[in-house]
């Protein structure tokens, strides 16, 4: 057996960086679902997370993901929602990818009162898994709808969960999480909409998720800088990758969103979201805008989310594909 597997762990050592194991080594596909192929635009959140063993993940599908039936999704198995809001959960979205400009993207198709997340994952049979007080609205809805109430699954601050192989866990977010009278509907909606009230469904979240290559991301969500992401972002989980919204007054902005990174969680690598602009032509960053103030602002390289394509991460972090 001896002369069989000293040349196998001869090739490996050969091929691999010191100090990158074979599961490291293998990559975590991030695909941006944009409004327009190849750019980064106004209200682009959903990425898709593609785990070496194959568990695909949507998170924040948003407006920009055309539907259920919207030919970029494939198989998912799992969507995740930051917190509540229409831009994040999808009260609206586009008929079919490329709609509109980038500067107004064409989200005329309503998804109320269920959310585009839900007819999603009516659709592919998949897990809707959320943090705070948000499962039992996403229960009642796939419920209301022949789905299965069990594929909303609690995720609150604390634990971790598994998930075909990925480790989830909520963190704080410094944001509001109001649930809008339109995804009640009905008297109470209506009632709720004339008195400028929103449904209470907890406290915002972002997420953390160790892949089985070992990488572990930060996708902050809507959020304004916190103690956590200090203490617990980078203290405990150690987050390599960080997908951090920059898009002003709602959310830290790009000169806050740097302090973050540079300061605060000290990433491998970060992944702009929530830029709120144009922020691509031709798939290149456009002066003056947040998108490139963060990137000039940032010590950890910064990839700008262009919709449809593809990066890749190994285990410790570095993007070694499509960036
Ligand atoms: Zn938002």
């Amino acid at each position: 057996m001896r002369r069989t597997i000293i040349p196998i762990v001869a090739a490996l050592a050969a091929v691999q960086p010191a100090g990158v194991t074979p599961a490291e080594a293998q990559v975590v596909q991030v695909t941006p679902l944009g409004g327009v192929d190849g750019e980064f635009c106004k209200l682009d959140r959903a990425l898709i997370f593609e785990d070496p063993n194959g568990t695909r993940i949507l998170y924040d599908a948003g407006r920009s993901v055309a539907g259920s039936g919207d030919p970029r999704l494939g198989k998912i198995d799992v969507l995740l929602v930051s917190h509540i809001h229409g831009d994040h959960a999808g009260n609206a979205h586009m008929a079919a990818p490329n709609s509109g400009t980038c500067d107004k993207p064409d989200t005329s198709v309503s998804s109320t009162p269920n959310t585009n997340t839900v007819n999603i994952a009516l659709a592919k049979g998949a897990k809707i898994v959320t943090g705070s007080e948000m499962p039992p609205f996403f229960a009642g809805k796939l419920k209301a709808n022949g789905g299965d109430p069990k594929n909303s699954v609690l995720v609150r601050y604390g634990a971790m969960k598994e998930f075909g192989g990925v480790g989830i866990a909520t963190v704080p977010a410094l944001h509001s999480n109001g649930l809008a009278p339109e995804f009640i509907g009905g008297d109470l909606g209506d009632q709720m909409q004339a008195a400028g009230i929103a449904g209470y469904v907890g406290q915002a979240t972002g997420y953390i998720l160790k892949f089985s290559n070992g990488l572990v991301a930060y996708l902050s969500g809507d959020t304004g800088i916190t103690a956590e992401q200090d203490v617990v972002v980078r203290g405990y989980y150690g987050a390599e990758l960080v997908v951090m919204n920059i898009g002003d007054t709602f959310t830290t902005g790009p000169t806050e969103a740097a302090y973050v990174i540079n300061e605060l969680i000290k990433p491998v690598s970060v992944i702009a979201s929530h830029a709120n602009e144009e922020a691509t032509s031709g798939g290149k960053v456009l002066p003056g805008t947040r998108t490139e103030i963060f990137i000039k602002a940032s010590s950890a390289p910064v990839l700008v989310p262009l919709s449809g394509v593809t990066m890749s991460f190994d285990g410790s972090g570095a993007c070694v594909a499509g960036c």
